[in-house]
């Protein structure tokens, strides 16, 4: 079996089948295994993904639980002060999410696998041989060399957003832009820092998102809108122009959100710029081929779900293996197997990623919008996101 990249997805399902008799599993990676060692910023798990990983693979749920924050609290703002909502996700959750940077993240995922996984490898190409055979094709940057895998019982695509291996198989899936700019930053802090747990702070629909990360750093993602035809405007990357939309105009801002505009002020050429985008879902792209996490389904990353549902598909793709590995059929069955499991619950968090995004669109109002998601029929679906996880089979 090969796996193709080592991200959040790749490197659970290389660790989930690592000692199980009777499979192989070939982990590429096109990253050194120093490339990632400062990769990123930070990231938020729901407690959906930890609830997940916790029914597979304790083992691994408890190091990440250990060597992070916990996500307990969700508060909402405006930068001028008022608050909106403060949520206690015990209320819609049945354990909390974590805090934790990327850079931890990987290395607490990836160093169990030693050796199973294979450093400076970049698939280049996979298809199917006149003959019916799957073939691939990888390039070891380590060594200069092209190496191949000549009959893959299955193939697996956690190779992320832009994924070689279903671009091979069902070409190009073309993003579609919501027209919101965000960036990202992580920034030392010291004892004076008012960021613990996951807050927002709005003015408009221009946010500030941040908490606190070990290590004492803050991660912060900002956005704003822009028009979903254009890119980032270039005007929009100075600190006087960025901080400028998140001034309440009326007063100070918070003391949250004025240590927050500072933060922005200061470390303004380290940020990080992306666009809010989705693209389509898609597992199955070819016989005996599946596609798990962003590869599958790129969503936005409004409710902190892209790495949580990489996570939630790592925990059934082990599982459908060990169970046809049980069952004596052939890894063929696998794909279908989880995309019977995930499609319907992909399917809700992608929608409900994209709706929650209501807030940070052009001319939204962040107070109605705020207090809406305070009302049952949010929380009820926040419920079902935190809760309804697949559980092993
Ligand atoms: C601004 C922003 C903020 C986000 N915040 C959060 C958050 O707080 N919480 C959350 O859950 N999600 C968040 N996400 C989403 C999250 O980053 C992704 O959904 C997640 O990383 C997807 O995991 P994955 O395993 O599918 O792919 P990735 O983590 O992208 O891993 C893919 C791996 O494949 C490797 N690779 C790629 N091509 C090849 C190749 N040809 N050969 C070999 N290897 C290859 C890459 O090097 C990489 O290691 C955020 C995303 C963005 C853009």
């Amino acid at each position: 079996m090969l796996v193709a990249g080592c991200g959040i997805a790749g490197s659970l399902i290389a660790a989930g089948l690592r000692d199980e008799p009777g499979v192989e599993v070939t982990c590429l990676e096109k990253a050194t295994t120093v490339d990632h060692a400062d990769a990123g910023t930070g990231v938020n798990i729901g407690p959906n993904g930890i609830k997940s990983l916790s029914g597979f693979m304790p083992e691994q749920a408890d190091a990440l639980v250990k060597a992070s924050l916990p996500w307990k609290r969700w508060t909402i703002a405006l930068t001028s002060g008022e608050d909106l909502m403060d949520l206690d996700l015990s209320e819609v959750a049945d354990n909390d999410g974590i805090r934790i940077r990327w850079a931890e993240l990987y290395a607490l995922l990836r160093g169990p696998l030693g050796d199973g996984v294979r450093y400076g490898a970049e698939l280049e190409s996979c298809g199917i041989a006149g003959d019916g055979r799957l073939t691939a094709t990888w390039r070891d940057r380590t060594a200069d060399a092209v190496e191949r895998a000549e009959d893959i019982d299955l193939l697996i695509g956690g190779d992320g957003r832009y994924s070689k291996v279903r671009t091979a198989f069902s070409g190009d899936n073309p993003p579609m832009f919501l027209g919101v700019c965000l960036y990202r930053l992580l920034f030392p802090v010291g004892p004076d820092c008012p960021i613990d747990d996951y807050g927002q702070w709005f003015n408009g629909p221009n946010r500030l998102l941040a908490y606190r990360v070990p290590g004492d750093f803050v991660y912060l993602a900002g956005s704003f809108p822009i028009p979903a035809d254009s890119g980032v405007p270039d005007a929009m990357k100075n600190a006087e122009a960025l901080t400028a939309v998140y001034r309440p105009a009326t007063g100070t801002p918070s003391r949250e959100a004025g240590f927050l505009i500072g933060a922005i002020e200061r470390h303004c050429d380290s940020i990080h710029w992306a666009r809010l985008q989705e693209a389509s879902i898609l597992f199955r792209p070819a016989e005996r081929v599946l596609l798990v996490g962003d590869a599958a389904h790129p969503m936005v990353p409004t409710l902190g779900q892209g790495a949580t549902q990489a996570m939630e598909d790592a925990c059934v793709v082990v599982d459908e293996v060990r169970r046809a590995l049980r069952e004596d059929r052939s890894l063929a069955s696998v794909p279908a197997a989880v995309e019977q499991r995930r499609a319907e619950r992909v399917r809700f968090v992608v929608d409900f990623s994209r709706d929650a995004t209501d807030t940070m669109l052009a001319g939204a109002d962040p107070h109605a919008g705020t207090l809406e998601k305070r009302d049952p029929p949010f929380q009820e679906k926040l419920k079902r996101l935190y809760r309804d996880v697949a559980m092993p089979g």
